[in-house]
Order: C-alpha cells, then sequence, then structure tokens
C-alpha cells in the first residue's frame, strides 16, 4: 500500500512538475521583472522584510573578533574541499558507509529522483515528511513523489505554507517572507480549520500541532544536508526549528540529499562555517540546533532510523568544477545573503526569476545546471554593483561570474541586434566629430521619444520619465568650467 497525498495539501507548483526549462523564459522574466517593478506594494513588503536583516547581520558581524579574517578562513575550507574533492567524497563516502549508512550516486535530477522513489517503495513507505532541502527542489522532488502516489508533507514552516499555497519557495532561506500575517492565518483557517489568529507565536503553534502527529506516523523522512564531513563521516544540518531533527530521527527510513559539492575535509572546518552561515544568512550568531548524523540507530540505541540513506547529486556540478573561472561557485554554502542585499532581488521578487535557486548566486549557476542558451538572460538581471561580492561570506566573485556568463553567452550564442549595436557604438565612438553630432542630435531627439515611443524602448519608457536633455555637452560644460581637455 502506498501513501496518499493528504487531501488538503495543492499539488507541486507548476514550476516544479518537470526540469524542462521553456524556451520563452526570458519573455517570462522580462513579464514578471515588469510586473513586479511595478508593484510598488509588493516592493515595498519585500524590502520591509529585509529591513532587520542587515542591523542584525551587521551587530553580530562585529562581535567577529575579525570578520575579513573568519570570511578567509571559510573560502579556504571550501577551497580546499571543492578542489579536492577526488579525493574527499570517497573518503566520505568510506567513513559514512562505515557508520553503517548507505550512499547512492546520481548523475542528474532523474537518477536522483528514481533513487529515492525506489527507496520510498522499498521502505513500503505511507507516509513521507521532509525538512528543507534546495537539492530537492533542484530536481522536484515532490512533484515526482506525487506523481506516483505519495504525499509529502513539508515539515520547515515556511515551506509548509509554501505547499498550502501551491508556490515554491521565493527565497531559498525564507522561502515566504512574501507572505503577511493575515494571509498565513487565513491559510491555516482554510486548509487546518483553525480561527484567525494574529499573532506569529500562535500561528507555529498551529504548524507545531499539526506536524506532531505527521512525524510519529511517517515511514520515509527526507532531509538535505548543510554539509558532508569526509573526515567522519557526519552529514551536519543546521535548522531553526527542530523540525529537521524529527525528520530525519522519527521515520523508520532517513533519505538525505545533498550536492557532492557540500563535503569538507575536517570536522574543525564546521567551527567557522556553522556561525559564518548563521551570521551571514540571518544575522544570528549560530542557528538554533546544529547536528550532526553519524548512520542509523546502532544496537542498544533506543531511537533513531533503522536505514540511513544519502543521494549524492551531481546534475552538473562536475560540469562547473571542470571551469576554473567559475569552479569557486560551488563554495556557495546557501547562506542567501547575495539575495538580501542585491537590488535586482529586491525590485524584481523571487518568483521571477523562475529558478531553484533565486538571486545573483542562482543568475550564476542556473545556466550551468539548466542550459546557458535558455537562462543567459539572468546574467543580464544585475547592475553589477558587486553588493553580492561583499556580501558573500566564502567570498565568491558573484558579479564577475554574471560578467563571464555575459560573455560565454556572446561566444556561443552571438545576438546579431547586439553584434550591429556594438560595431555602431564603436563607429562613433572612434570619430569625435560624429560623436559630437550624435550626441548634439541625441540631445534635441530625447524630448521626442517620450510622444513617438518607439517600440525598442516602449516598455522602458512605460515605467520611468525621461530626464530632462542637458543644454550642453558634457565637453562643453567641462570648458566651460575653465578646464582645458586632457586634464582633470
Ligand atoms: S553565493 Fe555566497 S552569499 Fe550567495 S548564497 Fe552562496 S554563500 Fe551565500
Amino acid at each position: 500500500m502506498i501513501a496518499k497525498k493528504p487531501a488538503e495539501l495543492p499539488t507541486a507548483h507548476p514550476s516544479q512538475a518537470g526540469e524542462a526549462p521553456p524556451r520563452d523564459a526570458k519573455k517570462k522574466f522580462l513579464r514578471d521583472a515588469a510586473a513586479h517593478v511595478g508593484d510598488t506594494g509588493h516592493r515595498a513588503f519585500v524590502r520591509k522584510a529585509l529591513s532587520g536583516y542587515y542591523s542584525t547581520r551587521d551587530a553580530q558581524q562585529s562581535r567577529y573578533r575579525d570578520w575579513e579574517q573568519a570570511r578567509d578562513a571559510a573560502a579556504l575550507a571550501k577551497w580546499s574541499a571543492v578542489n579536492r574533492l577526488d579525493e574527499l567524497l570517497p573518503r566520505f563516502v568510506d567513513n559514512f558507509e562505515a557508520n553503517g549508512g548507505k550512499v547512492h550516486w546520481a548523475r542528474d535530477a532523474a537518477e536522483a529522483r528514481q533513487i529515492v522513489l525506489d527507496l520510498v517503495r522499498a521502505a513500503q513507505a505511507k507516509a513521507i515528511i521532509k525538512s528543507k532541502c534546495m537539492t530537492s527542489e533542484e530536481i522536484h522532488l515532490n512533484a515526482a513523489l506525487e506523481e506516483e502516489g505519495y504525499g509529502v508533507v513539508e515539515s520547515d514552516l515556511g515551506e509548509f505554507i509554501q505547499q498550502l499555497r501551491g508556490e515554491p519557495p521565493y527565497h531559498f532561506v525564507f522561502p515566504c517572507m512574501h507572505v503577511r500575517r493575515d494571509e498565513i492565518s487565513a491559510l491555516f483557517g482554510q486548509h487546518l480549520g483553525t480561527p484567525p489568529t494574529d499573532s506569529p507565536e500562535e500561528l507555529t503553534m498551529i504548524a507545531r500541532r499539526h506536524m506532531r502527529g505527521l512525524y510519529v506516523g511517517a515511514d520515509v523522512g527526507i532531509t538535505g544536508a548543510n554539509f558532508l564531513v569526509a573526515e567522519t563521516g557526519q552529514i551536519s544540518i543546521t535548522e531553526n526549528e527542530g523540525n529537521a531533527r524529527l525528520t530525519a530521527g522519527l521515520p523508520r527510513v532517513h533519505i538525505a540529499l545533498s550536492g557532492i559539492e557540500k563535503v569538507v575535509e575536517y570536522l574543525d572546518d564546521l567551527a567557522v562555517l556553522l556561525p559564518i552561515l548563521a551570521t551571514a544568512g540571518t544575522g544570528q550568531p549560530m542557528t538554533c540546533y546544529n547536528t550532526l548524523y553519524a548512520g542509523p540507530r546502532r544496537e542498544g540505541e533506543a531511537d533513531g532510523p533503522e536505514e540511513m540513506h544519502l543521494v549524492l547529486l551531481d546534475n552538473s556540478r562536475t560540469a562547473i568544477l571542470a571551469d576554473p573561472e567559475q569552479r569557486d561557485s560551488l563554495h556557495c554554502i546557501r547562506c542567501g545573503a547575495c539575495l538580501n542585499v542585491c537590488p535586482i532581488f529586491k525590485n524584481v521578487g523571487g518568483f521571477t526569476y523562475g529558478t531553484t535557486y533565486q538571486g545573483p548566486i542562482g543568475s550564476v549557476i542556473t545556466p550551468h545546471l539548466r542550459g546557458l542558451a535558455d537562462w543567459n538572460h539572468l546574467s543580464g538581471a544585475s547592475s553589477l554593483c558587486g553588493a553580492c561580492t561583499d556580501a558573500c561570506p566564502v567570498r565568491i566573485d558573484i558579479h564577475h561570474h554574471l560578467l563571464h556568463n555575459r560573455r560565454n553567452a556572446a561566444r556561443t550564442a552571438p545576438n546579431a541586434w547586439e553584434r550591429l549595436g556594438h560595431r555602431l557604438f564603436v563607429l562613433v565612438a572612434s570619430r569625435p566629430w560624429l560623436f559630437a553630432a550624435g550626441g548634439a542630435l541625441f540631445r534635441r531627439a530625447l524630448p521626442l521619444l517620450k510622444f513617438l515611443r518607439p517600440p525598442l524602448l516602449r516598455d522602458w519608457l512605460a515605467s520611468r520619465d525621461l530626464p530632462a536633455a542637458p543644454r550642453q555637452s558634457f565637453r562643453r560644460q567641462w570648458q566651460g568650467r575653465g578646464h582645458r581637455e586632457g586634464r582633470a
């Protein structure tokens, strides 16, 4: 007998139902971005939701003796592991299996889904509970399990809310940051039959009461992994609600899913990685629960799962590893700091990206995971201000990677209009008389653009006021201030 999907849970969001990239991903991005940028209420709400982040993060960073040195140490731990994956992964696997766990290798999302399905079938699961796991979002696991008739309940509060809403996570650390308290109350009322409340504590308790029985009744618990410790064969999971502990510890079978890049060499590496992840991600000194899982229940132990499985996913990570220019994007510890500081994320919102990993790091890695041709437009979703790079606790050069992706796309699939534009610019910019004449013409034509609204600029003009054109060129203004050309 297989588990049936609980009646109150909507099916997975359409964006989670398959991995084939929509051919119109770029059009959809532009359409959704325009809609969200024009939605000032949504933007204000997201900004408010993030407003406390900066002060708590900065206060917490200031408690480090040297925050920059901590970033160096974290970056070194990840650099050292990612550059020696061929040595550390087998060491981790040997130690993990010596602890009694079983490792399964998955080349891509389809293989990973099949492995989990086989494990769930073998366990004769009647109920499945799952804690936060972005790797499962990456492989669209919920949709695959539902297709086979298995119901999965998300145990992380934010993910549970998103599951009830039938939406994917909005932000990979704060999945429901775009949802108001009254909306959550109404959602719980609709699906769980609870009375309305404005109290965050009561809303949390409603979810907690609902979830408790589900942990006990579940046969399979699915979790992610934050780090895989090669030295000891342990999985490290860090969380704020304690739900991952219950998800991993109460059901008969524990299945963890992880990308291969999560490995670190030493247990000591966690001494810097765990606090820096918490500080960069949420401004906490440490997340509330940091647990190391070392295999299933042993003889004489009173609790823990009977079986523990780890699915190690490649899904194009080895292709990133083979690219020395962008290899360090595998250092990402998914803290979400780059999203929190990104002006584009704050304006277009999380759903606009249409990807599992949103924001700057999502824009870097998604073209690798899902194809540059379909997802190159994400490289343009950046002002290249570098705020993401400054915020990254493991020093990934994020905004330069976005430039690399732009360059790679221009090389592999050059855009004829862009090339024509660049040639025209070279033609004009290399002839001072033409540049001056073009500038004069443009200054006169600028006010007309507002009325003529040429098709190429129509969308751009729809949400912007054109600035007044200056009466003189910059060069003239410069000379007018008594400067001679060629001298500051
Ligand atoms: S790229 Fe850096 S800042 Fe962004 S999520 Fe990863 S570790 Fe955090």
